[in-house]
């Protein structure tokens, strides 16, 4: 019996002690084809069908929980349980009646969240299941197995958003390669070109014509100490230290062997 941390627990009885243990291996999202909350799917679940998914996520990013994830759920067909005792953890996601919308950014974060708990507490590996019983990820029609008679579930714009997005999500923070979005992710595109003009001399990192006008003439200065520096023989530790400077700054860096490729075209077809 396991409970996410991050969900609202509504526990299904009798079927959360009734139905038989699994050894989670897999993860399969569904959408409902309904505008539910994660209360409405599990008040659904309990008074409607004897069907039901391990968890719930509304619109909103509200998450429920109705099954621990190491009982079965019957959501999957033959991916429930199989005769192994291995299954799937699944989850039904609030869409249109149609099931033709994509996920809302705050059910593509909780689908992450709920990915990297996964894979953490029950070692679902990080990858799309490439059969029915393969250990891994995956969405309700990826495996014909998983569905008693077809299904397009969970639509065409969420399987997009799943390979796309989603999934890489979980792999990309469940290995630390990212961190949680921050607020410049939300910032507006600034338009750097349109401020030709408008900000003066000092270099703005928004005025592009103005960064460049900056980094030609710092990328002459380093040039032509550059030169000087033969004339004067600087040593070696102080041209490093110059080429570390230069390094630093990949603009300038780029710059100056432009410059410098030149040049040396330039005396080759003297
Ligand atoms: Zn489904």
């Amino acid at each position: 019996m396991a409970w996410y941390p991050g969900a609202t627990r509504y526990e299904l009885q009798p079927e959360s002690d009734a139905q038989p243990a699994i050894d989670p291996t897999q993860f399969i999202v569904h959408s409902i084809i309904a505008p539910w909350t994660a209360k409405r799917v599990y008040e659904y679940w309990r008074d409607s069908t004897n069907l039901e998914s391990h968890f719930g996520l509304g619109y909103e990013g509200d998450l429920g929980q109705f099954i621990g994830t190491e009982t079965r759920a019957d959501a999957n067909a033959a991916a429930n349980r199989r005769p192994d005792g291995t299954g799937a953890v699944s989850i039904e996601t609030a869409s249109n009646l149609q099931g033709t919308d994509p996920w809302t950014s705050a059910q593509v974060e909780k689908l992450i969240q709920l990915g990297v708990w996964l894979h953490q507490t029950h070692g679902i590996p990080l990858r799309i299941c490439r059969t029915h019983d393969d250990p891994g990820f995956g969405y309700h029609r990826l495996h014909s197995q998983w569905a008693v008679s077809g299904t397009a579930c969970p639509g065409d714009a969420r399987v997009k958003q799943f390979k796309e997005v989603v999934f890489p999500g979980i792999v990309a923070r469940a290995t630390g390669k990212t961190t949680t979005p921050t607020e410049e992710d939300d910032m507006e595109p600034v338009d750097i070109w349109g401020y030709r003009g408008k900000l003066g001399t000092k270099p703005d990192p928004r005025d592009a014509y103005a960064y460049l006008r900056d980094t030609e003439t710092r990328a002459r200065r380093i040039e032509e100490r550059l030169a000087k520096a033969e004339q004067l023989a600087l040593t070696d530790a102080q041209v490093a230290s110059l080429a570390d400077k230069v390094a630093d700054n990949p603009t300038l860096a780029n710059r100056i062997a432009e410059l410098v490729a030149d040049k040396l075209a330039a005396r080759l077809a003297d």
